[in-house]
């Protein structure tokens, strides 16, 4: 067998190379993680915040961020040449750039999770835009240049002695910082806290997705840490190990630590303890043994749980845990370096020299990220508020920012329509197949059984309102109805019909005699008599006053009418209700009649009164009489 010689720099770029995929890999896990905690209305708002930020981090680093970070160095404190990458024929420096535009890039998208469902997409890019630009490279520098190439000056905390293997403060408490001014000047989601200052619970819509996108973070930190030996090495094995220990221990003790304060409510912690491990073994996967990497992994664990738990009593609402995870995990795993590394690993002669140092770094990086980052973003936030609008944020970004409408804001638009149309309310479209389909449906049977429900509330109304609850006849309301439309069609046909008033006799007497409650039955009895009588076709007999009563007689003559009021008279007579008078006298009505003819110009009003004079003059002729109108 043919032994191939590699030259080593061929097989460290390529190492690199392979850890940068690997990284990548950890873009589409952040998406999936950050997408999968948010409510269905804002996902395609976080996913594009991720396509986007790695885009716009990928450009700004080759423009600017590279320079500042590898530069020449001023000082130790950045760098001042290699602005838009102007080595590029170098193979090595090609390799460790791109593997450093990833580490950019994960810096940068820490932050998208934590402001998800209402910072602003323009906001959001202009806060990647500043990571990459300045955060992540000037941080960078004071920690890793000199590093991997030869460079000198080294970066000021790299000279000190601090160290951060693969990024615990570089890249992720850059991220965290950035993330919680970011929380800071934006503030909680609508709801997400009461006036009193209580968290309510928000839906997650897809916690499986989350999973899946942790998973894929994983893998992708096998490249992070590995990525970060210059070339393949048996020392890999221990760093792999490392990282892979560290996370089951952050998400075992994240698992009974949450299990323990929120029952299997908290049991989500997990996702966030895994990844609290993986951030805090970064600092020194490649220096501690394994059961150091266990105990730094359980430990960060816990720390993510209880600042979740901390940053949501001070009602700042990071919505995927990115503080707890990476700013949490991030200063832990760099003062974990001092208290787990052995001796003759670290960089210092004790481990409280080498504690100080790390606590230098954790603190230089706060105050750069805050001060810069607060300051920048307090004044972007002036000029142009990185906070959607509240309407945008109650419909959700992925309308409210892009437009993109989904089943939901379609049913909303229906409903909204609806709602402004003048007509009365419409059925819903139901588009068979859609996930509305069910709903719409729904909606739509409801409304036909509600409209049939007012439909007979709304007769049973109108007929109460047409009758007269003593008699059950038809009321006064009625009487001018039937009056107008008679009058009306007795225009037009030129035919006559006549009206009749009638009105019982001496009935005060009557009912100051036997009472009221008699005086109704006695009204009852009449109101019989008079309907028994009634022989016309659509004839109208109505109740229009006390004990007086109307009969409208279409298409009759004066002389059918008589008739009619003769026997409606006549019936009453013969009922033979004893009259308070006297022990001959019966309850009687009398009656007054008016004919309406088509050559007469008299109005109903005045057809009315010429029956009620005629009444007033049969009341005077002695009373149980029928007396028309014109008639002596
Ligand atoms: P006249 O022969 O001139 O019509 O004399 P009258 O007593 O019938 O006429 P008046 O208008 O003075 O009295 C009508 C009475 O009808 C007064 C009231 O007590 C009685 N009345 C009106 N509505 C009702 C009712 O709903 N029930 C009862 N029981 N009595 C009523
Ligand atoms: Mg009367
Ligand atoms: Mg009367």
């Amino acid at each position: 067998m043919q032994n191939i010689e590699i030259d080593p720099q061929t097989i460290s770029i390529t190492w690199t190379l392979l850890c940068t995929a690997l990284v990548l890999l950890m873009q589409p896990g952040f998406t999936c993680l950050e997408s999968g905690l948010v409510r269905n209305k804002n996902n395609i708002n976080v996913a594009l915040k991720n396509v986007a930020d790695f885009c716009i981090s990928g450009v700004c680093f080759w423009l600017i961020g590279y320079g500042l970070m590898y530069g020449a160095s001023a000082n130790g404190y950045f760098g001042t040449s290699q602005f838009a990458l102007d080595s590029f024929d170098d193979p090595s420096v090609l390799a460790y750039f791109l593997f450093q535009m990833m580490f950019c890039g994960t810096a940068a998208t820490i932050l998208s999770g934590a402001v998800a469902e209402r910072m602003r997409f323009s906001g959001y890019i202009i806060c990647s835009f500043l990571t990459a630009t300045v955060l992540f490279p000037v941080v960078g520098h004071w920690i890793w240049h000199g590093k991997h190439f030869e460079q000198f000056p080294l970066g000021w905390l790299l000279e000190l002695g601090f160290i951060d293997y693969a990024g615990a403060t570089v890249v992720h408490s850059v991220g965290g910082w950035i993330a919680l001014i970011a929380l800071i000047i934006v503030g909680p989601r609508l709801g997400r806290f009461t006036r009193e200052g209580e968290p309510k619970e928000m839906f997650c819509q897809n916690l499986p997705l989350s999973a899946l996108g942790t998973f894929l973070l994983f893998i992708g930190w096998f490249g992070f840490n590995g990525g970060s030996v210059s070339s393949p090495s048996t020392e890999l094995a221990r760093v792999f190990s490392n990282t892979a220990l560290s996370a089951c221990a952050g998400g075992v003790s994240a698992l009974l630590l949450s299990w323990n304060l929120h029952s299997m409510q908290g049991i989500r912690y997990v996702l966030n303890g895994l990844l609290a491990g993986l951030v805090a073994i970064s600092a020194s996967a490649d220096l501690v043994n394994l059961p150091s990497a266990i105990v730094i992994g359980a430990i960060s664990g816990c720390i993510s749980v209880l600042l979740a738990d901390l940053l949501e009593k001070l009602n700042i609402d990071d919505v995927v845990s990115a503080v707890p995870v990476h700013l949490g995990g991030g200063i832990w795993g760099t003062i974990s370096v001092a208290l787990f590394v052995p001796l003759e690993k670290l960089q210092l002669n004790t481990h409280t020299e080498q504690l100080i140092v790390q606590l230098t770094g954790v603190f230089a990086c706060a105050v750069w990220v805050c001060s810069i980052g607060f300051g920048f973003l307090w004044l972007v936030n002036q000029i142009h508020p990185l906070r959607v609008s509240a309407q945008t944020e109650t419909i959700g970004l992925n309308f409210g920012e892009h437009g993109m409408k989904d089943e939901l804001i379609d049913l909303m638009e229906q409903f909204d329509k609806i709602a402004n149309s003048e007509s009365s309310l419409k059925h819903l479209n139901v588009e068979h197949g859609s996930n509305n389909a069910s709903l719409c449906m729904t909606y739509n049977y409801l409304l036909d059984h509600t409209s049939k429900h007012f439909k007979a509330r709304e007769d049973e109304l109108l007929r109460l309102a047409s009758l007269d609850p003593l008699t059950g006849i038809a009321n006064r309301r009625v009487y001018e109805q039937v009056m107008a439309e008679t009058f009306e069609l007795a225009q037009k046909q030129k035919t006559s019909f006549c009206l009749l008033v009638i009105d019982v006799d001496n009935f005060k007497q009557y009912n100051d005699h036997y009472g009221h409650q008699l005086g109704d039955y006695c009204l009852q009895n009449v109101c019989q008599a008079l309907s028994s009588k009634l022989r016309v076709k659509k004839g109208l007999l109505a109740r229009i006053g006390g004990e007086e009563f109307a009969i409208i007689l279409p298409n009759t003559s004066q002389k059918t009418a008589t008739s009619i009021a003769q026997d409606i008279r006549a019936a009453v007579r013969a009922l033979e209700i004893p009259h308070s008078g006297g022990k001959d006298e019966f309850v009687t009505v009398s009656i007054g009649g008016a004919t309406w003819a088509s050559d007469q110009e008299v109005n109903p009003q005045q057809l009315f009164d010429d029956a009620d004079m005629a009444l007033f003059r049969a009341k005077a002729a002695g009373r149980n009489q029928v007396i028309f109108a014109g008639e002596e």
